[in-house]
C-alpha cells in the first residue's frame, strides 16, 4: 500500500490552516526549548482556554460537571489537561500523551573551572546524542538557579539577538588526524562536552603585584553576580541546560519542511496540545499528558512511571463521581490513548536502515506504530488490532492521513515510548506520531503536512475514539 505525497492533495483552506499551525508550532519551539519551558505555554494557553488549576478546584470543594477545563502541574515538568466529557469519567479518557524533554547537554552542580585562558562550564549530557553533532555551534543556556531561599532565577542566555552564545569546540582538521581515526562514538568523549564561557579577567584591583589565579573564573562569578544575583554555591541547586541557540526555520526552497532543536518530542507535544484546546465537545473525558524523562527512560516524579497521573484521575473522579478507588482503575482501564512521539523518517541518504514498505515518510501524515522497541519486539507495547481497526475508522472518517511504519529495519535498532507504561493499566494504547529526520541531533527535520495532519488527527481522536 503506497501512501500519496499529501501537498498537491490540500485546497487553499487547507494550506491556510497548515500555515497558521505551522508558525504557531514553530513559535512554541523557539519559546520552548526545556521542559519547563513547555510546562510554562502550555499553563498559559490552557489558562486562555479557561482552564483552572486543580488544586483551586480541590479547595473550592464543588463538583465538577461536563465541560470543566482543569489542568494540573507536576514540579514544573509535567502536566496533564482534562476537558470532562458527557460520560462519567470512569467510562474512560481519551489521553493524547507525548514527552516534552529532548536531548541536551546539562550543567553539572560545580561546574565554574578556568583552564588556560578560558572559563568553563563542567557538563553532563541527557539522552542519547551523537556527541560529536554538539560542537563548533551556537549554544544557549537555558534553566533555573534555586537560591537557598527558595527564590527561583530564571535564565536564558543566547536567544536573542543581542545575547552573547556560547560553544564546545572542537579540535582543527589540520591537528585532527588521530581525532579522526576513533571510532564515532569517541571522537567526542563526554568529559570533553564542556561549555566555553569566557576569556576575560576581572580587573585587578590597584597595587596588587602578583597576579590573582584563577582571574577569568573569578570575572564570571562577579557577572553572575551582578547580573543574576547568583553565587558559585547556587550552581548546586541549577538545572539548566545547553540547549543549540536560535529559532526554529522553515526549511528546503519550498518551505515544506521545519528545521529546529527539540521536535522530539515536542513535534507531537505542541500538536497534541493544539488539539486539546480545539475540543469544545466531547462525549468522553478528552486528556492531554505531557511528560518529562522520557528520554532517560520515564523515570522520576516527573516522568510516565510516577504516580502523579493517576494521583490526579483520582482527583477528578473524587470530584466528579465521589472518591472510589474502583472508579479510578475503571477509569484508566476503559481509556484509550495515542502515545505520541517521533517516528524514523525514512532518509534516503541512509536507506540502508529502512525497510521501505514499513517506513514512514515525511510528508505522507501521521504515523502509527503497532509495536516499538527492538530485535523481536523486545520492550514494545504491541497495540491490539481491535484498537487499530476503530482508529483507522476514526481517521478515515475525519479525512485524516496516516501511515503506518516501524522503526527502521527489523535487526538494526529500536527505540521505546511511554506506551508500554500506561498499557500497564489495561487501556488500549498506541504508538503514533510524526516522523523526522537526524533525531536527537540538535536539529531535527519534519513535514509541515505531517504537522497539521497529526493536529488534525488528535482532535478527531479525541472527540470521536
Ligand atoms: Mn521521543
Ligand atoms: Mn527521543
Amino acid at each position: 500500500m503506497d501512501k500519496k505525497n499529501l501537498w498537491n492533495r490540500y485546497s487553499e483552506a487547507e494550506l491556510q490552516e497548515l500555515n497558521e499551525i505551522s508558525a504557531k508550532y514553530k513559535k512554541c519551539l523557539d519559546d520552548g526549548k526545556t521542559e519547563r519551558e513547555c510546562v510554562h505555554i502550555a499553563v498559559q494557553m490552557a489558562k486562555e482556554a479557561g482552564y483552572r488549576d486543580v488544586k483551586e478546584v480541590i479547595k473550592e470543594g464543588k463538583k465538577l460537571e461536563t465541560g470543566a477545563k482543569v489542568y494540573a502541574v507536576c514540579m514544573d515538568k509535567m502536566i496533564a489537561m482534562f476537558r470532562l466529557g458527557d460520560e462519567p469519567l470512569s467510562s474512560g479518557m481519551n489521553i493524547l500523551g507525548a514527552h516534552i524533554d529532548s536531548p541536551r547537554i546539562d550543567i553539572k552542580q560545580n561546574p565554574v573551572y578556568e583552564n588556560t585562558g578560558f572559563a568553563y562550564l563542567d557538563t553532563h549530557y541527557y539522552g542519547g546524542i551523537k556527541k560529536y553533532q554538539w560542537v563548533a555551534q551556537p549554544l544557549a543556556l537555558h534553566g533555573v538557579v534555586v537560591k537557598k531561599d527558595g527564590a527561583i532565577v530564571n535564565i536564558c542566555i543566547g536567544e536573542k539577538e543581542d545575547d552573547p552564545v556560547f560553544v564546545i569546540t572542537d579540535l582543527l582538521v589540520h591537528l585532527a588526524a588521530k581525532q579522526l581515526e576513533k571510532k564515532a562514538s569517541e571522537v567526542i568523549e563526554g568529559e570533553k562536552l564542556d561549555l566555553m564561557i569566557a576569556s576575560r579577567p576581572i580587573e585587578q584591583e590597584e597595587g596588587l603585584e602578583k597576579e590573582e589565579k584563577d582571574t577569568i573564573k573569578k570575572n564570571v562569578l562577579r557577572i553572575l553576580e551582578k547580573s543574576y544575583g547568583i553565587t558559585e554555591e547556587d550552581f548546586a541547586s541549577a538545572e539548566l541546560e545547553i540547549v543549540p541557540a536560535g529559532k526554529a526555520r522553515d526549511c528546503g526552497l519550498d518551505g515544506s519542511m521545519i528545521l529546529s532543536y527539540g521536535q522530539d518530542d515536542r513535534v507531537c507535544a505542541f500538536t497534541s496540545l493544539f488539539a486539546m484546546l480545539d475540543v469544545t465537545e466531547s462525549k468522553r473525558t478528552a486528556c492531554c499528558l505531557l511528560v518529562d524523562k522520557e528520554e532517560i527512560g520515564s523515570v522520576g516524579a516527573t516522568g510516565m512511571h510516577s504516580l502523579f497521573f493517576e494521583n490526579i484521575v483520582a482527583e477528578l473522579v473524587a470530584l466528579t463521581e465521589g472518591e472510589s478507588n474502583l472508579k479510578v482503575r475503571r477509569a484508566l482501564a476503559n481509556s484509550r490513548m495515542l502515545s505520541s512521539d517521533v517516528s524514523a523518517g525514512f532518509d534516503p541518504m541512509f536507506e540502508e536502515a529502512f525497510e521501505r514498505r514499513s517506513a514512514a515518510f515525511l510528508g505522507k501524515g501521521l504515523s502509527f506504530n503497532k509495536f516499538t522497541g527492538s530485535r523481536g519486539k523486545n520492550g514494545s507495547n504491541d497495540a491490539n488490532a481491535e484498537y487499530l481497526a476503530a482508529l483507522r475508522r476514526v481517521m478515515d472518517d475525519a479525512n485524516v492521513e496516516y501511515q503506518f511504519s516501524e522503526l527502521g529495519k527489523v535487526d538494526v535498532g529500536g527505540g521505546g515510548t511511554i506506551a508500554y507504561i500506561m498499557a500497564n493499566y489495561g487501556m488500549e494504547v498506541i504508538d503514533s506520531g510524526v516522523a523526522v529526520l537526524n533525531m536527537h541531533a540538535p536539529y531535527e527535520l519534519s513535514s509541515k503536512a505531517d504537522v497539521y495532519e497529526a493536529v488534525k488527527g488528535y482532535r478527531a481522536f479525541l472527540k470521536n475514539i
